[in-house]
């Protein structure tokens, strides 16, 4: 009876390793991250998935897609039988919000900056059948959010045009730990989704408002990637500054998008730490970063020559001006 007992308390031990450190299932093979005693990162199929476990329920940012939600769920009963009461979508990508309709049907309120569901509504009018009205977040904010849950502030606040136009990063403020959506990937180049409103300079910048949100030992769960430290998300932003002003240099010495994809010099130190193997590869992310230069420089040329119309009209002015004055005198 005994032996019977140890044995269970061993099956309950093992399944209980299994679901909280390795694979959980065949299907989608999730995997949950212990963050700390009650933040967890699930990852799977699509962005990584942030969890809060407390006494007043699951928080939850993001939600993959709309098939792993069976498991996705059965992963989060494994540590609470509480319900998902709120949900943030960090963007509205599909690897990030396909699950909505499902969550939302449990009862989960969802939570977006405004511009998530500017874009989630196109995509329902643009495919009709295909995707449901549920996906919508149903409160949405502009600049900034509170959470008071879980015995913590969660602080939720927006990115301007980073990796998309409605970005938002999630800060645990007492358990020290930041959710930073698609904006960072870590120790990979990361896709930014410039024909949905994200921008270099954008992501850059939101990259750096993360940095002064944050401290030294926060603990940070990318879009994508294991879970980073603040120095890895300095790195980051090291990375695509200095990156970008090297593809302005050549762009500067009239090097084609052709010419700059091929450089494979530009990024070497990067591509030795494994950044070319994730999702973007490296000519992608020339190509993209070529893209962005041409738009900036551009704007400025453009500048340019419509300050030399304005000098010249000026110019032609003052001369009129003198013409009179010296015709009166005469
Ligand atoms: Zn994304």
């Amino acid at each position: 009876m005994l032996s019977k007992l140890i044995f269970s308390a061993l099956l309950l031990l093992s399944v209980f390793t299994v679901y909280s450190q390795t694979d959980t299932g065949a299907k989608f093979n999730t995997k949950l991250i212990k963050v700390n005693n009650m933040i967890y990162m699930l990852q799977g199929k699509g962005g990584n998935i942030g969890l809060s476990f407390g006494p007043d329920g699951v928080f939850m940012i993001d939600d993959q897609y709309a098939e792993g939600f069976e498991q996705i769920q059965k992963d989060i009963k494994s540590i609470s039988n509480k319900p998902v009461q709120f949900l943030v979508n960090t963007h509205f990508h599909g690897d990030h919000t396909g699950a909505n309709a499902a969550l939302a049907e449990t009862g989960t309120i969802i939570f977006s900056q405004e511009n998530v569901r500017t874009r989630l509504m196109e995509m329902i009018t643009a495919e009709k059948t295909k995707i449901p009205q549920e996906i919508l977040p149903v409160i949405t904010f502009s600049e900034d959010l509170t959470f008071h849950f879980n015995g913590e502030k969660i602080y939720v606040f927006h990115v301007h045009n980073a990796h998309t136009d409605g970005d938002a990063m999630v800060y645990f403020t007492n358990s020290n730990v930041l959710h930073t959506g698609d904006v960072f990937f870590n120790g990979k180049y990361p896709y930014i989704d410039t024909e949905n409103g994200g921008s270099l300079n954008g992501s850059l910048a939101g990259i750096e408002k993360a940095l002064l949100v944050i401290n030294e030992d926060t603990k940070i769960m990318p879009g994508h990637g294991n879970v980073g430290t603040y120095k890895d998300l300095q790195n980051a932003a090291n990375m695509l500054s200095i990156l970008y002003k090297r593809v302005t240099m050549n762009y500067i010495n009239k090097k084609t998008e052709e010419e700059v994809a091929k450089m494979t010099d530009l990024t070497l130190e990067y591509d030795k730490q494994g950044y070319g193997s994730g999702f973007i590869s490296t000519e992608a992310f020339l190509r993209m970063l070529y893209k962005e230069v041409e738009k900036e420089r551009s704007d400025i040329d453009g500048n340019a020559a419509k300050n030399q119309k304005a000098r010249e009209k000026l110019e032609q002015m003052q001369k009129e001006n003198n013409d009179s004055k010296k015709e009166k005198k005469d």
